[in-house]
């Protein structure tokens, strides 16, 4: 065999098992044929949370008037702000490249397909692999209704010529609020469309309708429970139809409509790979495909799609093969947030999923955040703990509001360490902050549990 591990793509997942592998002394190939760094570092994560930043800044300005600043915005250069994030992307980009060489694999910028379960077609060379990764994430799908062609999905909003003016989005999802942010905050006249009463369906309650209130103060319009049935071109742009008649004029659409496995084109039926409904592939609980020494981490999995669980897969799967330390991953109580304007974070369970095994002790704390006393703006923090009744222990931890993400991470270590509402109780606030406010939530809300409460 030309290699002892070869992985097809060079994102979160593949480069991390890759280097990691490469560094317990494997042979290592890895095929990357569009960019080092997948998803995550060129066209998600990293890049949107610089359109965020932008978005912000726009109301940091106007906010600090309430502070004695003789500020106004004054105009947004979306080329300057795409050109500085191109350049951070390619910086980060040549890292990720550099990091798999300097561990010593092997890179092929080229596109691999399997031709039977050990020998991969790689940019037209033959390689033969004793394991082979496929960690070839996925890609965001549309929706199939007359006009859809019109319409843009994220991969290309990173790459606009020019900010929109009126943009509709379609799907209210983490990329569909994250992108309203996005939108509105640069200035555009945003409307997001979905098909639920609130959006980020599987979130918490509280933390739902205090987003779907945040968004529209934030000058959103929302469009819950609709969907758009057609898209036409009109002589100033596009015209939406919505399945409540509505007709919506925009210069802009764009499906957030979810993402598949990205499994087409790459032979796996001549490898005998296994692919579930959705097309993702199928493993075990240590990567394994159906056919044992292919493995799969990550998007292409369709399980929890995460960088930083696409990265812990990889490091996991390099060391149980490489490194004598065989493990899983851990899927529970893996933290995430949303980056919304404000943002969502959460670890644990929701009250909806907590109640449904016990009754749960809710806490709810709804606040404007000090900032905002000054400011005048419209924008409440909402703090949330699902505690367990019978063993104090905190099931669910929520935070909707400014630096949610950054208070959750401490918050989650918390969580995994398995710490009771006793343990928040007894840690000293930081004050003046929100996040003691997780410290000091006396009052209970309410009890919920089945057949209890709201849910
Ligand atoms: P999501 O699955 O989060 O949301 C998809 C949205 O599209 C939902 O509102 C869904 O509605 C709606 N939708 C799906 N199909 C249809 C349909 N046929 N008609 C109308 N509406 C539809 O997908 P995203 O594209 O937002 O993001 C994909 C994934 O990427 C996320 O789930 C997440 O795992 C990851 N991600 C993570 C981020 C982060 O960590 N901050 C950021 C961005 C993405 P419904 O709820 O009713 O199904």
């Amino acid at each position: 065999m030309d290699f002892d591990l070869f992985v097809i793509g060079g994102g979160s997942a593949g480069v991390r098992c890759g280097r990691i592998a490469a560094g317990h002394g494997a042979r290592v190939g890895v095929a990357e044929d569009r960019f080092w760094g997948g998803t995550c570092v060129n066209i998600g994560c990293v890049p949107k949370k610089f359109l965020v930043m932008a978005a912000e800044y726009g109301s940091t300005v106007e906010d600090a008037r309430g502070f004695g600043w003789g500020a106004s915005p004054g105009a947004h250069d979306w080329s300057a702000l795409i050109a500085a994030k191109d350049k951070e992307i390619s910086r980060l980009n040549a890292i990720y490249r550099r990091l798999l060489d300097q561990a010593g694999a092997k890179i092929f910028d080229a596109r691999a397909k399997f031709i039977d379960a050990h020998t991969l077609d790689v940019g037209g060379e033959r390689v033969t692999a004793e394991r082979i990764v496929i960690a070839t994430g996925g890609y965001p799908t549309g929706l199939s209704i007359p006009g859809a062609e019109n319409a843009i999905i994220s991969d290309d909003a990173f790459y606009l010529p020019e900010m929109p003016k009126r943009v509709a989005i379609i799907g209210g999802g983490y990329i569909g609020v994250e992108f309203a942010g996005i939108f509105a905050g640069l200035g555009a006249e945003t409307h997001l469309i979905y098909r639920q009463p609130l959006p980020l369906r599987g979130f918490d309650e509280d933390m739902r309708t205090g987003l779907a209130e945040a968004l529209t103060a934030n000058g959103i319009v929302l469009h819950p429970d609709v969907v758009p049935t057609s898209i036409s071109l009109t002589e100033t742009g596009k015209c939406i139809a919505l399945s409540d008649s509505t007709m919506l004029d925009v210069d802009l659409v764009f499906f957030a409509t979810g993402r598949a496995a990205n499994t087409k084109g790459l032979g796996l039926e001549a490898a005998g790979v296994k692919l579930g409904e959705k097309g993702e592939v199928l493993v075990d609980e240590r990567f394994a495909t159906s056919v044992p020494h292919i493995f799969a981490l990550g998007d292409v999995t369709d399980r929890l799609n995460l960088t930083p669980v696409a990265t812990a897969e990889g490091h996991a799967l390099a060391d149980t093969l490489f490194g004598n330390r065989p493990r899983g991953v851990n899927l529970n109580n893996v933290p995430t947030a949303v980056f919304s304007i404000p943002p969502i974070a959460t670890v644990g369970l929701t009250e909806a999923e907590a109640a449904k095994n016990g009754k749960v002790k809710i806490f709810v704390s709804k606040f404007t955040p000090m900032r905002h006393n000054l400011t005048g703006r419209v924008r409440k923090t909402v703090m949330k703990l699902v505690v367990d009744e019978a063993t104090d222990k905190v099931l669910g931890a929520h935070i909707l509001g400014e630096d949610a993400p950054e208070m959750m991470q401490g918050i989650a270590v918390a969580i995994t360490a398995g710490a009771t509402k006793a343990d928040f109780d007894r840690t000293i606030g930081i004050h003046p902050t929100a996040a003691e406010e997780f410290v000091t939530l006396r009052t209970q809300t309410r009890v919920a549990g089945p057949g209890i409460g709201p849910v």
